[in-house]
């Protein structure tokens, strides 16, 4: 579906940390040489969305947030003829896109071959509205692809539900679960199963974990976590040697292979290098906020040879491999499910409540 261009796009302003939004007006341009414009089908509202929103983490305001988003190719620039994979792009196919973006020489892209850390490298959802061309954010009828944007082509059979969270929460798992090591026969523990915790335990599996342990005080979640190849969940309000004896009791003989930290609680991960074996490999991910203090000894890491690594963002060759994951297992893993709150733009006020206060998974704007 090929459609006109108005001449102007609606979208949900942030204009200071826990003021309401606000609905404005902003112009739509033909899209430069090297942009594409999309018509927003779908944005989910990620943790670090409600983080900003909450002012806990640095954001420029007034600005529009959202960047776990999808959407249709409106006009596309004549610099930007294919996608990541090299498929052709045309006006009406519908998109995710990594969400960041960077353009020129950068060290940390041409030599370290981490474009995602590249030093000024910005976000979609994390920019200002004051700026031209101002929609750069989910939350909007419309945005505008960057130059140094990896674009890429949706197949039609994958629903906006199982689309939107790719180009964020899930191929940063895709880059966890890689750096985790996780192969045939692991043991995998995760901390936290909110959508990164549910997408994590699946592609342990698909990565032949053979036991996924998840811990989460959050009951709904434990519930929906075996239809995400979660084997056992654990509360990890019961007492701390009784969870640390149940998971040493499976994970024989010496401990898990690999634990993964999607809570964003820094006081877990003590309690997670405990679980390791010996020589295994903690992955951070969920503690993006600064401030994140913890006291562990550092003489069990050196004497027991563990490995602590963090991830954050993901290398674009990760969301070409969260798509084909997803494409490949969603008829194993309701993936579709996890998006379970949608609300027009007006309503944003009321998504970003339910979202905070956990009372859905993920909540999805849908502006049209
Ligand atoms: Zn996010």
């Amino acid at each position: 579906m090929v459609e006109k261009m108005p001449n102007t796009g609606r979208a949900a302003v942030f204009p200071a940390p826990n003021a309401p939004f606000s609905i404005q007006e902003f112009p739509l341009r033909e899209p430069r040489s090297d942009e594409v414009l999309v018509r927003v089908s779908m944005a989910t509202i990620c943790r670090s969305d409600l983080h900003s929103y909450q002012g806990l983490r640095p954001t420029p305001c007034p600005g529009i947030l959202g960047h776990e988003i999808i959407g249709r190719i409106v006009a596309l620039g004549s610099e930007i003829p294919c996608d990541l994979r090299g498929d052709p792009l045309e006006p009406g196919d519908r998109v995710t896109w990594t969400e960041y973006f960077y353009s020129g020489n950068c060290y940390h892209r041409d030599v370290l071959d981490m474009p995602q850390k590249c030093p000024g490298v910005q976000k979609y959802g994390h920019e200002s509205a004051l700026q031209e061309p101002h929609l750069l954010g989910g939350f909007a009828d419309y945005c505008y692809i960057q130059p140094g944007t990896g674009i890429l082509r949706l197949p039609e059979e994958l629903s906006d539900e199982e689309a939107t969270p790719l180009n964020c929460g899930v191929a940063t798992m895709v880059a966890v679960t890689e750096t985790a090591h996780i192969t045939l026969g692991s043991t995998v523990v995760v901390q936290g199963l909110g959508l990164l915790g549910l997408y994590g335990a699946a592609m342990a599996k698909a990565r032949g974990a053979r036991l996924v342990i998840g811990i989460d005080p959050v009951a709904p979640r434990r519930n929906l976590a075996g239809q995400f190849g979660v084997d056992v969940v654990l509360d990890p309000r019961a007492a701390p040697h009784r969870l640390e004896d149940r998971i040493m009791s499976l994970c024989r003989p010496d401990g898990a292979d690999a634990v993964i930290e999607v809570t964003g609680i820094p006081e877990v991960i003590p309690v997670g290098l405990g679980l390791l074996r010996t020589g295994g490999r903690y992955i951070l991910a969920g503690v993006v906020n600064p401030g994140a203090m913890i006291t562990i000894d550092a003489n069990q890491i050196l004497r027991r040879c563990l490995t602590l690594s963090g991830v954050h963002n993901y290398h674009p060759r990760h969301l070409l491999q969260a798509l084909d994951f997803v494409v490949a297992n969603r008829e194993r893993f309701p993936f579709r499910n996890l998006v379970d709150g949608k609300y027009p733009l007006e309503r944003i006020q009321d998504a970003f409540e339910d979202a905070a206060e956990r009372r859905v998974l993920r909540a999805a704007i849908v502006p049209f």
